[in-house]
């Protein structure tokens, strides 16, 4: 069998070579409402102090603090939304609900338990306080919660549903985000049908496409479908050149391997640099990483293409460890890399002598490792091959083990890069 004539990278070296050609994608500015699991792209400032009044914490009653227990007269009330057009003079209190302006006069709330209402015989309203306050119990003062001119967000902030807050808190209803990254996904292979049409004999369903665009929404780009392309050179050609004027990554996945219809590689080379095309890991060796120059209004931009391989496991696995950091560095996301966790194997695993394994795993944290301090135990999802889809089925991690001869034994630690 003729070798490849690629270097087949460590994974680590390759995540460097794909993260030094991704690049935060332009801002734009966007409705607060459409931004969950963005990126900002400046800083938030609260103009304004909230709250912008001194405002009741509780339901109860406006006093003056150093009157003291006693019976009141009540000369008004105000309600949240509205401001008093009386001052609460000394010997006398307002009734106050939670989130009203305090009345000018009053510097303290007695809550409505501390109090008992008396009855209105003569029309005038009354009330026993039976409680002392301190000046400004129960009064949240001007810019308590965020003075003016603090900075609530700041330029790379992941947008979640507590920071889609703070913008609106500060008034802030478009805010200038990172684009979301365009990802196009083209299957190859003269084999593949579309899920549910009739199978010739020698044909399967095309489960890449589906598991990509999952994959890549996900994680937070807007997936564009191209359908399945047949394995010949113009087809390819045709496809590859029409997504790359509109979309920042492409993924390719099948014929990247040493198959004489592996024609992704040679493509590649003519349409821009291909960096690698291997890998030392399984699964997914052959994964290819180019980079092709484009014009866009007027700007030099560059895009993305992983030729990923065709079996739907390694597809998946090298789109996470590969494709997931590129999309999230073109996001704007500060750390666009995997979270890694330790964990406790919960069966022997057989490691590798030739290449770095990453074994598909679901994690559950287990109270009794590490001595009853808790830890994740790693399940295996069985079988590993790498045309197994079920392998990822309800993984929730990519194990990384190392390429050694032998075992590893249940309970042994390992690092576990998360995908779920
Ligand atoms: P290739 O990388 O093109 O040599 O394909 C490797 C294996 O993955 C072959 O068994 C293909 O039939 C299978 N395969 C390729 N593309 C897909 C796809 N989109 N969906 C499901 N299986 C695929
Ligand atoms: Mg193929």
């Amino acid at each position: 069998m003729p070798e490849s004539p690629y270097e087949m990278l460590p994974v680590d070296d390759a995540l460097e070579i794909v993260l030094a050609h991704a690049e935060p994608l332009p801002a734009e500015t966007i409705s607060i409402h459409d931004a969950l699991g963005m990126i900002l792209a400046e800083d938030a400032v609260a103009s304004t102090p909230l709250p912008p009044f001194p405002a009741s914490v509780k339901d109860g009653y406006a006093v003056v603090a150093a009157d003291g227990p006693g019976v009141y007269p009540v000369i008004g009330q105000i309600t949240a939304g509205q401001m008093a057009d009386f001052r609460v003079e000394s010997g006398s209190v307002a009734y106050i609900t939670t989130g009203a302006p305090l009345p000018d006069g009053a510097d303290a709330v007695i809550q409505v338990e501390d109090t008992e209402p008396l009855s209105a015989d003569d029309g005038q309203a009354r009330v026993r306080i039976l409680s002392r306050a301190a000046p400004g119990q129960d009064v949240r003062p001007v810019g308590m919660d965020v003075a003016a001119g603090t900075r609530v967000l700041s330029a790379g902030d992941l947008l979640g549903p507590a920071e889609i807050g703070l913008l609106a808190t500060t008034g802030i209803v478009n805010a200038q985000v990172f684009r979301r990254p365009r990802v196009a996904i083209l299957s190859t292979g003269d084999e593949l049908r579309e899920p549910g049409e009739k199978l010739a004999p020698g044909q399967i369903w095309d489960s890449n496409r589906a598991t990509l665009g999952a994959a890549v929404r996900q994680a937070g780009g807007v997936s564009i479908d191209l359908g399945i392309s047949g394995d010949t050179q113009a087809a390819l050609e045709a496809n590859v050149h029409r997504v790359l004027a509109e979309a920042d990554i492409l993924l390719t996945s099948g014929g990247v391997s040493m198959g004489e219809l592996d024609l992704i590689k040679p493509l590649l080379e003519e349409a821009g640099t291909v960096h690698f095309g291997r890998m030392r890991m399984k699964p997914g060796k052959p994964l290819t990483f180019a980079t092709v120059p484009v014009q866009e209004k007027g700007c030099e931009r560059t895009r993305l293409v992983f030729g990923l391989p065709g079996n739907p496991v390694s597809s998946l696995v090298t789109f996470y460890l590969m494709g997931v950091p590129a999309l999230r560095r073109l996001a704007g996301h500060f750390n666009p890399r995997l979270q890694r966790v330790q964990a406790h194997l919960a069966q022997p695993l057989r490691l590798d002598p030739e290449r770095p394994e990453y074994h598909r795993a679901a994690l559950h944290w287990d109270s009794d490792l590490n001595d009853g301090r808790g830890g994740y135990l790693a399940v295996s999802t069985g079988s590993q091959a790498s045309s197994r889809l079920l392998s990822m089925r309800t993984a929730n991690a990519l194990l990384e083990l190392p390429q050694a001869e032998g075992e590893l034994a249940v309970g042994a630690v390992v690092w576990a890069l998360v995908i779920g």
